[in-house]
């Protein structure tokens, strides 16, 4: 395994942070940036990368905006708009009164796709903009290995995003991320996992919530099959009863849902 600190800009190449380029109309080119991508000796398709998430440092401000042109509440905005937004010790304060508490994630994670290339706007099944709220300090990302060398990248962190990150965007903000990089070899599952302290969690893309489900909920099952030793539709009800289907965006070019299922339950509880 290596350990790395990488540098990532905002999601708008950091130009709305800076007053001169503020009032400016960032390029679609810009958007969504992600620092890469990494070549990973040893790393080949079929294969899993393991991306352990040991710190996110953040910069002392944000960026949170909203457009006509991004997401359901589209319709109930002219133009576009943003605000700047301070971080204090543990919340950002919007407005300078709403003191949201922090919980640094980061949007963009993933490896180069199947196929042809894809821009880091979208999420899919290599990872990219998953824009998932598990994605933090502490977790484990499981990415599977779709070409030689994995071509790790990542980017647009956010200081705080709520499920879904309905508006938009979340608190868009520049970061250096301090994470571990590990191949394990002859195993990898459809999706993106992610697991932390007390849970494991299938991310999935499609291009509708409907599609999402399905497919998070099949692949979810798939991969508890390997981890409980009870027959499938045993499983199907303890999901039932102990597992959580939650929205991770609903702003992207595809939507992304996850499934949350408690490592106390499993009989293996490694990935
Ligand atoms: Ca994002
Ligand atoms: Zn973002």
């Amino acid at each position: 395994p290596v350990t790395l600190t990488i540098e990532t800009k905002d999601c708008y190449s950091n130009m709305l942070r800076s007053p001169e380029t503020r009032g400016q109309l960032v390029p679609s080119e810009l958007i969504n940036p992600a620092t890469g991508p990494i070549f990973i000796e040893g790393a080949e398709p079929g294969d899993t990368l393991k991306v352990t998430i040991k710190k996110i440092d953040i910069e002392d401000f944000g960026v949170v905006s909203c457009g006509d042109d991004c997401g359901p509440l589209a319709p109930f905005i002219k133009g576009n708009h943003l605000e700047i937004v301070g971080i204090k010790e543990d919340f950002a304060e919007f407005l300078g009164k709403y003191k949201v508490p922090l919980h640094k994630m980061i949007g963009v994670i993933g490896v180069a796709p199947v196929g042809d290339a894809k821009r880091t706007s979208y999420p899919g099944r290599h990872g990219g903009n998953m824009d998932t709220n598990m994605i933090t300090e502490g977790t484990v990302l499981y990415l599977p290995v779709a070409v030689e060398g994995a071509l790790f990248a990542v980017g647009d962190v956010h200081a705080v995003m709520g499920d879904g990150e309905v508006g938009g965007s979340g608190l868009e903000i520049p970061a250096n991320i301090t994470l571990t990089l590990e191949v394990i070899k002859g195993k990898c599952y459809e999706f993106p996992i992610a697991e932390d302290d007390s849970d494991f969690c299938v991310i999935a893309t499609e291009p509708t919530l409907d599609k999402a489900t399905e497919s998070c909920m099949a692949a979810s099952l798939d991969f508890l099959k390997d981890k409980i030793d009870i027959e499938s539709q045993q499983i199907i009800m303890l999901m039932s009863l102990a597992g959580n289907l939650q929205v991770s965006q609903v702003v992207d070019p595809e939507m992304t849902v996850r499934f949350t299922f408690p490592k106390k339950f499993m009989d293996k509880k490694e990935f």
